[in-house]
């Protein structure tokens, strides 16, 4: 179907909204520690801003304005306060990206593999240097807490380190395969390749491909989600410090018309997406039509299983953790929890566990967790707590109008918890906010046939003491990351992302030995080189047989 014929989605939507509704002017309604803090991030970086300046496009190694007509705000979503503008790039500056990276592509592609190594070794370097800036700007723009911030970059870091392996990584096969011939593979990049993030983790994702399809020899256009592309522009200009040559790593912003732009350009072979599933579909398919190469994580409706054998106390706090971290705006959040025979009367103790949770600006001491992203997604969560309770559902911990009083125009909610049936919208939709709904099942079969009728198969987990109540969740549930005791089990990037069902579309997945393949191509050579004809051989003076 045509885009155009699509609504507006709810987020962009929510900008339109926003932009609008008119931010509160720079700085204004930032404590006095954010605003110190905002006002440094605009010292010290060429790309981004905090203090109401406008967010640069990274093109050929230049930070340059745009001279776009279309700019989006970015606000505190604890406050309101205008942070950045960010442009829609241009056509013509979205095309000066790529002209940059395809000839930045005819050098770096061959460039050896121990100068990517240097760079990637480099850039972790420059990451944990500049942890703080990044952090900072991550709590401004996307409202996480600090410390939650600091565990983004660190999970993006890690796939950072790992790639600095890539001359092993990249090793090829030789074999001889007949006398005096063999047959050898090279690892060879793509060309030039492209990244488009979500806001959710706005330091991790970009981290998930910039290591990996630089170090294999491409080059990239990264797109940060326009809600908070701070952490990307900071990442970029380490990149530059890093020794990283100009064109090899670009970025252009925007909604729709740039995500289309890179979808369509013939130069572009290879789309990494993260994100929400309209979004992912329409990317893949229309990247997919015009020849590329795509990968699209998507979202996902993650279920931990209670069991009443469980340690009660590690359960129950990892649950919470997992389900209200970062406001459950987490594609591996817990979203569902499913209490399985007498695990149930445990339902009071996990709700007065949640009450205890804090809320507030990402700064603030004690805050357990920030705002969501934008009244928009406010709305849309309030929406789905509300049709639960139309639809017959328990709201045990309700959320809705929680309140800041020194951040009045917050997009607040609470830590909510809903009982409900498998029914219910709220269980059928991602929420992606701090929204736990709870199930109950009589047994672990129950439990397992109820994760595995879900369409999304990203993560699960299961909390027991019993080895082999462990061992059959892991082998019958149908989800593609799974934690035993543990409540987020995200693959370390020795492994790849695994999340699988209506979570993933594509066929080679981020980071680990998978990034390794998205963006490489194999070249099998058969070469004969006979040894009779080696230099220095005597010449044969019999009549030639042809034998
Ligand atoms: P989103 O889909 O709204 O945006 C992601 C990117 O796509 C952004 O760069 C945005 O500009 C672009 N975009 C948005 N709508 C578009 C459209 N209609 N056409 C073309 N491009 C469009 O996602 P989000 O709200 O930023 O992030 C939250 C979602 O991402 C959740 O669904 C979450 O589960 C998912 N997510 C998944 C993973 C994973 O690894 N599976 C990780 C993080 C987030």
């Amino acid at each position: 179907m045509s885009l155009a014929k699509l609504p507006l989605p709810a987020q962009l939507r929510g900008v339109r909204a926003m932009a609008t509704a008119a931010p509160r002017p720079a700085l204004s309604g930032l404590s006095a520690a954010a605003k110190s803090k905002a006002e440094k991030i605009s010292q010290d970086w060429k790309g981004t801003s905090a203090t109401g300046a406008n967010t640069k496009n990274f093109i050929g190694g230049e930070f340059v304005e745009s001279k776009t007509d279309k700019w989006i705000d970015v606000v505190d979503p604890a406050s309101q306060t205008l942070l950045t503008r960010v442009p829609e790039t241009t056509p013509a500056e979205f095309e000066q990206a790529v002209d940059a990276a395809s000839q930045a592509y005819k050098t770096w592609s061959r460039t050896s593999v121990l100068t990517r190594q240097r760079f990637v070794m480099d850039l972790q370097h420059q990451l944990r240097q500049n942890g703080d800036a990044i952090a900072t700007s991550i709590v401004l723009e996307q409202g996480k807490t600090y410390a939650d911030a600091q565990g983004d970059l660190l999970r993006g870091l890690q796939v950072v380190e790992s790639a600095t392996n890539i001359p092993t990584a990249l090793l090829g096969d030789t074999i001889e395969v007949s006398k005096d011939m063999d047959t050898s593979t090279r690892r060879l990049p793509l060309g030039v390749c492209a990244s488009i993030a979500p806001f959710n983790f706005p330091a991790m994702i970009p981290l998930w491909t910039i290591p990996m399809a630089l170090a294999t020899g491409n080059t990239l256009i990264l797109k940060p989600s326009e809600r908070d592309p701070g952490a990307a522009m900071i990442i970029s200009e380490l990149c530059q410090r890093a020794g990283l040559p100009a064109g090899v790593l670009n970025v252009v912003h925007g909604t729709v018309p740039t995500v289309n732009a890179i979808c369509d350009h013939p130069s572009i072979k290879a789309i990494s997406f993260v994100g929400g599933d309209r979004a992912g579909k329409h990317i893949y398919e229309r990247g997919r039509a015009s020849g590329k190469r795509v990968q699209a994580n998507l979202g996902a409706k993650n279920h931990a299983v209670l069991m009443p054998d469980a340690n009660k106390n590690h359960a129950l706090n990892s649950i919470l953790g997992a389900a209200f971290g970062a406001a459950g705006q987490r594609c591996m959040a817990i979203s569902v929890a499913v209490l399985v025979g007498t695990a149930q009367s445990w339902l009071p103790e996990l709700i007065e566990r949640a009450k205890k949770l804090k809320v507030n600006q990402g700064f603030e001491q004690g805050a357990d967790f920030g705002p969501v992203i934008s009244p928009a997604s406010k709305e849309r969560i309030t929406g789905l707590i509300a049709s639960a309770e139309e639809e017959g559902g328990i709201i045990h911990l309700d959320g809705r109008g929680y309140e800041v009083p020194a951040f009045p125009d917050g997009n607040w909610i609470g830590p909510t918890i809903i009982e409900a049936t498998t029914t219910m919208r709220c269980y059928r939709e991602e929420i992606f906010g701090p929204v736990l709904t709870v199930i109950t099942a009589d047994t672990l079969d129950d439990a397992l046939a109820i994760i595995n009728e879900n369409k999304y198969g990203n993560g699960t987990a299961i909390f027991t003491q019993s080895g082999a109540t462990a061992r059959k969740f892991e082998r019958e549930v149908e989800v593609g990351q799974v934690g035993i005791n543990v409540p987020i089990p995200v693959p370390l990037p020795m492994f790849s992302w695994s999340g699988n069902k209506a979570s993933f579309l594509g066929d080679v997945p981020f980071y680990g030995p998978g990034g390794v393949n998205f963006y490489t191509q194999n070249k099998t050579t058969t070469a004969l080189w006979k040894a009779e004809d080696a230099i220095g051989n005597k010449a044969s003076v019999d009549m030639p047989t042809h034998h």
